[in-house]
């Protein structure tokens, strides 16, 4: 079984700090808030600034947040409107590579995010409401509540990773 959650981060998220006991109410009210943290985030930069130990920038890392939210929404929708429970991993990686994440313009991977953002939100809550359950190949049972705050995190975490290469990039160069 794969470790998932606050089992694999730790409570508060070592990284990050992201607090697990957070209600599902409030981790939509994060994904909510998500556009316009990101954006503020980012103002004023490129999108293709990078951290070495990283190996995605960060219109890259706007972009693997907004997938990650699709791809959860769209298997929340699934089970809720067909019943179909069962759902695989996904291949991050291969998702950035085939969809360039390091090239996505900034202002696009953010128009996306906005859009990606809203759907999950309307997914999220419904399943809530439904009680929607899914059954996943390497985590076991996952409910709606753990899905929301497991994407509230991944979102919370990779800001924090956008902040890390932010750091980096201030930091004076030498020659
Ligand atoms: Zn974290």
């Amino acid at each position: 079984m794969e470790l998932w959650g606050a089992r694999l981060y730790g409570n508060p998220c070592r990284d990050c700090g992201f607090d697990w006991s957070l209600t599902p109410r409030e981790a939509i009210g994060q994904v909510e808030d998500l556009p316009t943290r990101y954006t503020a985030l980012v103002k004023g930069l490129r999108g293709d600034e990078r951290h070495p130990e990283l190996a995605w920038n960060v219109a890259a890392y706007v972009s693997h947040v907004t997938d990650n939210l699709r791809n959860w929404a769209e298997r929340l929708a699934g089970a809720r409107l067909s019943g179909a429970s069962q759902v695989p991993g996904y291949d991050q990686d291969l998702l950035a590579r085939a969809r360039y994440y390091n090239d996505v313009p900034l202002a696009g991977a953010l128009w996306s995010l906005q859009r990606a953002a809203d759907a999950w939100v309307d997914s999220v809550s419904a399943a809530l409401e439904e009680n929607v359950i899914l059954e996943h190949a390497d985590r076991g049972v996952q409910q709606a509540e753990d899905v929301a705050r497991n994407n509230a995190h991944d979102a919370a975490h990779h800001a924090w990773d956008i902040k890390r290469i932010l750091v980096h990039a201030d930091r004076p160069t030498r020659s």
